[in-house]
């Protein structure tokens, strides 16, 4: 909105004010998620009392407190998997067994366990065949021939347990309820399935040069969630939205073929069967050292001498503690590179095509590490590898896949995304499949900083999940100008590519950098931020905690920036109504400027004065300013005239409209 329009609308006054912005097409309905989860309506006229209202909030209970922390009775449950795993090249098959252990901490008694069977999503006529059937995303043709074929399910002792499959999830019934309290259950279960070669979908597998790139996920049944806000968490697997798992130790056999390297979540536990002496040798040094150290290199990929003398096989061993899942990669054509920060074994496995871009890639990862341990929460696992495979990007524990070949700064940028995840949600454990932006929103706001670190001045990079290129952040221009917009709390199911990628990844990121650059101060923001970090690192926040942990740590009240930025798809318009300099009646002279906040979103407003001896000074107005009222009228003494006025200087606030930001003499 010009700045004269504004000024006709000005006179209208209150009445005028509260129909500003109200469209209708292009406003949106929050999604009710959680019991007495209900947000503002955007699609009531604003009110002064609607935009400072406490944003309603599940009701704080002896699991989750009103402060946002953890309660004296938050629980959660555990799965504990021990897996035989074998890769058949030949078929392109997995066979698995595993024993799995399942703790019920809940104060509940459970009699059937669910299960998630994510690799059915490739079945023909599968759920997410049919909810992404235009994404272009993924092959979601469907194919008789995938999924889980499931063997066997027994109890410890050997009795046959029944297992009902609905497209990604299962049911697993049970002879008697598995007891509250810390009752287990322990049943071994039995499977195999033909690994997709035409779908790339946070796993994959390509051809390379030096032979297959098989990487894996989501490629054992896995228990799914019960929790004090869900119960159960059945949510299939559709393709956009992500996972939300349990902790626990996984102890994992892989049997590959004997010229195989395999990178996986946790660590090796029998690197003498599996690694040539040279190899041990090197991986010490490696252990040693925050330099790059080549495990085995190009050269020495198609020698078989960089490989032990054994069967056609060899069974690599893993152990992982307190990890959401686990993942791998398997391939002949690996060449392999180590270094260590800190007691983390930093590592990247890439073939001979990657070789090239991937030169920089382990000390990337290092640097990752270090930076977001030094300023966030410390990286809690002995481990972590970047796999260069098919998969254009994606996390687990410890692991994270990223394809990548042409250009190191889209590699770094990929990079410390992933491994980013590390802390949300592989370490902070939001469920991924609602609240996509609790993880990729706040990793991608982590990754701006550690960028900027990395490599001061370069622009955000451009080819990555189809996020422009643009030269200074936030740049919020897209964020806030795109007619699709949707409020962040949106279910990833109901989002479409590249759409996610705004909503959940840049809209969050942006919205942080605003409290942390312009509304809190780092200072402020940081020790609120850490300690949401330090109550939820190893548990499951929700929405409601995120939101009361940073109120409650940073000591203010943000109801207006959540419903404003998060909750809603507001948009912030301050404007200069007039500029005056003249004396008063006692001949002072007196600078008086009216702002007016016009959008329905609510800021406090900064501006910059330059005066007519050709100095300038800045001012701010708080956010109290609108409380009552959406004119505020500032008023200045100064022996000088105003010469020139600018709102939003910067460019640090989300103003929507720059037209009438600015006043010439
Ligand atoms: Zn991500």
């Amino acid at each position: 909105m010009s700045l004269r329009k504004t000024v006709v609308w000005g006179w209208l006054a209150f009445a005028a004010f509260l129909c500003v912005g109200c469209g209708g097409d292009d406003d949106v309905w929050i999604e009710v998620d959680e019991p007495g989860w209900v947000v503002a309506n955007p699609q009531s006229h604003r009110t002064y009392e609607d935009t400072f209202r406490p944003i309603a909030l599940p009701s704080p209970n002896a699991q989750r407190t009103a402060s946002g922390a953890p309660g004296r009775a938050y629980w959660q449950q555990r799965a504990d998997y021990a897996i035989d795993v074998e890769l058949d090249a030949a078929r392109n098959e997995i066979r698995g067994t595993a024993t799995v252990t399942y703790t019920n901490q809940s104060p509940d008694p459970l009699p059937y366990v669910w299960l998630h069977l994510e690799q059915n999503l490739f079945r023909k006529g599968s759920l997410g065949s049919v909810a992404h059937r235009g994404s272009g995303r993924f092959n979601t043709t469907g194919s008789s021939s995938l999924g889980y074929d499931i063997e066997a399910v027994t109890t410890a002792a050997g009795e046959p347990l029944s297992l009902a499959v609905y497209d990604t999830v299962g049911r697993l019934d049970l002879p008697s309820p598995v007891a509250p309290d810390g009752g287990k259950l322990v049943f071994k279960i039995g499977w195999r399935f033909r690994i997709p070669e035409d779908e790339v979908m946070r796993f994959g597998m390509e051809q390379v040069q030096d032979g297959v790139i098989w990487e894996l996920a989501q490629w054992f049944p896995a228990v799914a969630v019960y929790d004090d806000a869900h119960g159960w968490n059945t949510l299939p697997y559709l393709g956009n939205g992500e996972f939300y798992t349990n902790f626990g130790t996984y102890d994992v056999a892989i049997t590959v073929p004997s010229d195989h390297l395999v990178a996986a979540t946790g660590v090796l536990l029998n690197p003498e069967d599996v690694l040539t002496p040279i190899q041990r040798e090197r991986l010490d040094a490696a252990r040693r050292t925050t330099s790059t150290v080549t495990i085995r290199g190009m050269n020495e990929v198609r020698d078989p001498g960089s490989r032990p003398k054994a069967g056609k096989k060899a069974t690599w061993k893993f152990r992982a503690d307190d990890v959401r899942t686990f993942a791998w990669a398997s391939s002949p054509a690996f060449i392999w590179d180590a270094c260590s920060t800190g007691g983390v074994l930093v590592q990247s496995f890439y073939p001979r095509e990657g070789a090239r871009t991937w030169a920089k890639a382990t000390d990337d990862l290092r640097f990752s590490i270090e930076h977001y341990s030094k300023t966030w929460f410390p990286y809690p696992y002995p481990v972590a590898t970047n796999v260069n495979g098919r998969e254009g990007g994606m996390e687990y524990p410890m692991i994270v896949f990223c394809s990548e070949r042409e250009d190191p700064y889209d590699l770094w940028y990929v990079t410390t995304h992933e491994i980013g995840h590390n802390w949300f949600p592989m370490m902070v454990n939001n469920d991924e499949r609602r609240h996509a932006w609790m993880d990729e929103g706040l990793n991608t706001f982590i990754n701006w900083y550690a960028s900027i670190a990395r490599y001061p001045g370069r622009p955000w990079p451009g080819r990555w999940r189809g996020v422009e290129p643009s030269a200074r952040f936030p740049d919020y221009g897209d964020v806030i100008r795109d007619p699709r917009r949707q409020p962040i709390e949106t279910v990833p199911d109901r989002i479409e590519d590249p759409q996610i990628g705004t909503t959940q990844y840049r809209t969050v990121a942006v919205g942080l950098v605003v409290l942390r650059e312009k509304i809190l101060g780092p200072e402020r923001f940081d020790a609120a931020f850490r300690e949401y970090i330090r109550r939820w690192a190893f548990k499951s926040p929700r929405p409601a905690d995120f939101f009361r942990t940073m109120e409650d740590a940073a000591g203010c009240d943000l109801a207006w920036w959540w419903r404003g930025w998060f909750l809603s798809t507001d948009t912030l318009d301050h404007a200069l109504e007039s500029v005056r300099s003249m004396p008063d009646q006692r001949g002072t002279m007196v600078t008086e400027i009216v702002v007016k906040s016009v959008g329905r979103m609510v800021c406090p407003a900064e501006f910059e004065i330059r005066w007519d001896d050709g100095t300038t000074s800045l001012h701010r107005i708080p956010v109290e300013a609108w409380a009552t009222t959406d004119r505020y009228v500032f008023t200045l003494q100064d022996r000088r005239r105003a010469a020139a006025v600018r709102l939003n200087p910067d460019g640090g606030w989300p103003d929507v409209n720059p037209a009438n930001d600015q006043w010439v003499r």
